[in-house]
């Protein structure tokens, strides 16, 4: 068996190309959709992220604001920002990149965010919202996820879905998401008995660790489909994912590449989540 790849890519363009229609109609009603990035620090892949979002921000035809601040920004300057952020009209999407400089604890941070601009669900009240089955603004990257799934007709009902990984901005909510589709899951993490068994149940298996390859392709079930969603830089400066690919194509359904896969996802939906923003903003 060879897998089929999921072509994040391809997925994504089709998802901007659906809001770019979106967004010709409301411009009509004098509304552009405004996004307010804000980055502290000078971490180079953070940077990078934040300038694809914006590039892609600007080919949309969003309104769009880059604000970058030096690592050693005190706590005060940073929520002064936010103020000054959730006050401007022009604004209604604000995303703060993580991880922030570690003297920055980041729940204060993104709970000082208006709610209905916090594109990347990280609030906790949109939190909450999600765990409630209650969705309304999701953090992109599971958002992305999901979409490549019902992008690909995965059947997730009754599905057994495995998650690999707990954090807030990732696999917490994703495991959310596949919940409320009437997956059966299973949320693995760093003190994962057998993390090779629990794998091998997943009829949809999602990882979302940061550690290169850790998931072996013989540890899927025959016909799994596979979300990578992990980002790491190979020896040879290459990104690479979590799961070991070679092996994992000859065993999965279908999978994601890295890259090519969940990262072009990741900036259509907070590109869908802004729109949605201005949508929620304005509604009476
Ligand atoms: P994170 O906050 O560091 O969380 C990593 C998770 O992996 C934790 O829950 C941790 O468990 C778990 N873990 C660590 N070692 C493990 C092991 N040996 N076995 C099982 N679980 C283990 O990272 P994140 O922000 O969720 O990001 C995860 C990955 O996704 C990173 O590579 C990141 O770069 C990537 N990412 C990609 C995109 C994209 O758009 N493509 C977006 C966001 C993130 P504990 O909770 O027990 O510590």
């Amino acid at each position: 068996m060879s897998a089929t790849i999921i072509d994040g890519k391809k997925i994504a363009a089709e998802v901007l190309a659906g809001l770019s229609e979106e967004l010709g109609a409301l411009r009509e009603r004098g509304a552009v959709p405004g996004l307010a990035t804000v980055l502290v620090g000078d971490d180079p892949a953070s940077a990078t992220y934040v300038r694809n979002k914006h590039r892609k921000a600007r080919e949309l035809g969003l309104f769009s604001v880059e604000h970058v601040l030096p690592a050693a920004t005190p706590s005060g300057a940073l929520l002064e920002l936010i103020d000054q952020l959730n006050a401007d009209p022009r604004i209604d999407g604000i995303l703060v990149q993580l991880p922030l400089p570690a003297h920055l604890d980041p729940l204060p941070v993104v709970t000082r965010i208006d709610p209905l601009k916090d594109v990347d669900g990280q609030h906790p009240v949109n939190a909450q919202m999600l765990a409630a089955g209650q969705p309304r603004l999701v953090p992109c990257t599971p958002a992305g996820c999901l979409h490549l799934l019902d992008a690909v007709g995965v059947a997730l009902e009754g599905a057994r879905a495995v998650v690999i990984g707990r954090s807030g901005l990732v696999g917490r909510p994703l495991a959310q998401l596949l919940l409320a589709r009437h997956c059966t899951v299973t949320q693995c993490h760093s003190r994962t008995r057998d993390l090779a068994e629990e794998v091998g149940r997943g009829d949809v298996v999602a990882a979302a660790i940061g550690k290169p390859g850790l998931v072996r392709g013989s540890w899927l079930k025959p016909g799994a489909v596979v979300i990578d969603v992990g980002t790491s830089r190979g020896e040879d400066g290459k990104l690479v994912g979590d799961v070991e690919f070679a092996a994992a194509v000859e065993r999965a359904a279908a999978i994601t590449p890295v890259p090519g896969g969940v990262g072009p996802m990741t900036i259509a939906m907070l590109m869908a989540n802004t729109v949605r923003a201005a949508r929620l903003r304005r509604q009476p």
